[in-house]
């Protein structure tokens, strides 16, 4: 017997030896420790070379960080979000040339509220979390999701500072030149200070480090109601994700920051990019996955880990002993078909492990997306954006789009009991922003849907003029956050903000449709607050 395990042993020795004598393909010298692709064996040292060496490629690449720009890391705790924490780090105390020069703050939301996690659970992880962040040095925001409660509806307007700086290369590299003359071994003073001071009487408090203002157990409470109403994970996900990023862009705006880092790796994008369209999101793919994210204007998120693989980031996270925190979320323990999101990513995950290059192939498609609508036919008006997500609205579409069948069908499905489901399915139909439809016959359907509309019953059109004294939501929404709201029991149980933003909107453009017969097409935007001032 035991010889058997004596040649048993031998034999073992004999296979792993070639593989653990590999030499690193970069340096040709020291032993590999991992193979990040096939035939890619990277020593240590070559490793964390090639991981620094992408963060600041992707960075100088796109050069949209402009030096003593005050930057927000959005960090969750997990991996991705830490490991580009720790790089953020690594850039900023390197000596070298091409040393990063903004200014770093951290965000963290807390969504313990959300997920269902106790009081003691969600203490917790923050004060890991806190520990990791004060030894960084960095100013850190602790946002609980309850604080969702008391943002000011403001927070859905976009911004309007999108085309101040002109991101070619030569005022780039000038603004560069300057910040390096101008920079006298101290902290650099933020250059932007228009928006904090602008919004500096909004009313969340922010501690300057630390955790803001307590959550009260009514506050966790309510949300709780909210994400209970919310009948399916894929819904909640989807809310959860739009709340959050609410939450995100306050605070950035409130502390000054212009720019959000996000933690995305290119699984997590791969995985985004798949679920977005089985969502509805597929116009707004481009803005939702690219490198750099415009929507919001004035604050642009930016995502400099989307070149590293999930495998990357565990990898150098061992090696490197970077902190991260596992914080249970939404769909932790769920099952594979509890949300399409759940879902993808284990379709993707799991095509990943037979198929190496999955991830890549779905993300360098992403790379390719741009946005199909122009910019300059997009206005900036707040109209034209989806009151959530703040993309654009891909609901104003001509007659024979795939989205109108879709409508039609859905009156159509809808028409056999002409109960309230009918009336709220109508209340849908007119998808186009009343700015465009001249119209103001408030019937069945603007678009293509008239016929079949108005054809039923002597009894006529069942969506009557009255219905929009109810602040109707789909109107203002983009179609896959129309589909979210659709899961939701009862649509008061939204947030205050977003309520009072909604009505806010429909009442603008139900007095633009009002006046619209004086006023000259280029000039609504500029007559309609005069208007507003002479009520
Ligand atoms: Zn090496
Ligand atoms: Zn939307």
């Amino acid at each position: 017997m035991c010889q058997v395990d004596e040649e048993y042993n031998g034999q073992l020795e004999h296979r792993v030896i070639p593989r653990v004598s590999k030499k690193c393909v970069k340096c040709k010298e020291n032993t590999a420790v991992l193979i990040i692709r096939a035939g890619d064996a990277f020593c240590r040292g070559c490793f964390k070379e090639y991981f620094i060496h992408k963060f600041r490629a992707m960075l100088g690449k796109n050069r949209v960080i402009f030096p003593g720009e005050k930057v927000l890391l959005a960090v969750s705790g997990g991996p991705a979000s830490s490991s580009m924490l720790s790089q953020v780090q690594e850039g900023l105390s390197r000596d070298a040339p091409k040393k990063l020069r903004f200014v770093p703050g951290i965000i963290y939301i807390d969504e313990g509220g959300a997920s269902g996690q106790s009081m003691e659970e969600r203490e917790r992880a923050v004060a890991q979390l806190e520990s990791v962040f004060r030894a960084t040095n960095y100013h850190y925001h602790i946002v609980h999701l309850e604080q969702v409660l008391s943002l000011p509806s403001s927070v859905l307007e976009a911004g309007s500072s999108a085309t101040e700086k002109p991101q070619t290369g030569s005022s780039y590299k000038a603004a560069v030149d300057q910040f390096i003359q101008t920079k006298k071994n101290q902290h650099p003073v933020p250059s932007v200070k228009n928006a904090q001071s602008h919004l500096s009487s909004l009313s969340m408090h922010e501690v300057e480090n630390g955790v803001t203002s307590p959550i009260t157990p009514e506050h966790t409470q309510a949300l709780q109601r909210l994400f209970a109403s919310v009948r399916t994970l894929t819904a909640k996900e989807d809310l959860l994700h739009t709340l959050r990023q609410h939450l995100i862009l306050h605070t950035a705006r409130t502390q000054g920051y212009t720019k959000v880092m996000m933690g995305d790796s290119c699984s997590r994008l791969a995985i985004k990019l798949l679920s977005n369209i089985s969502l509805g999101r597929g116009a707004s793919l481009a803005t939702d996955t690219g490198f750099s994210d415009p929507r919001y204007g004035d604050v642009v998120i930016v995502r400099p880990m989307r070149d590293y693989s999930s495998k990357e980031i565990a990898y150098y996270n061992r090696m490197f002993d970077i902190p991260s925190v596992f914080i249970p979320g939404l769909d932790t323990k769920a099952q594979d078909k509890a949300s399409i999101q759940h879902l993808t990513e284990s379709f993707v995950t799991k095509l990943q492990t037979d198929f190496p290059s999955t991830v890549s192939t779905i993300y360098r498609t992403s790379e390719k997306l741009h946005t199909a609508c122009p910019p300059q036919n997009t206005n900036t008006q707040p109209v034209a954006k989806c009151l959530l997500c703040v993309c654009a609205l891909d609901t104003k579409l001509e007659e024979f789009s795939a989205y109108q069948a879709t409508l039609i069908s859905e009156q159509l499905s809808q028409r056999r009991g002409p109960g309230p489901g009918f009336t709220r399915g109508t209340a849908a139909a007119p998808g186009l922003p009343p700015a465009s439809s001249a119209s103001k016959s408030q019937c069945c359907s603007s678009g293509g849907g008239q016929h079949q509309g108005c054809m039923t019953g002597e009894g006529g059109c069942f969506s009557s003029a009255k219905e929009p004294e109810t602040v109707d939501l789909k109107s203002l929404l983009c179609y896959s956050c129309r589909l979210t709201i659709k899961d939701m029991t009862v649509e008061d149980a939204l947030p205050q903000y977003i309520l009072s933003e909604a009505e806010r909107r429909k009442r603008r453009s139900q007095m633009r449709e009002e006046i619209s017969e004086f006023l000259l097409d280029e000039e609504e935007d500029e007559a309609i607050p005069r208007v507003n001032g002479s009520l």
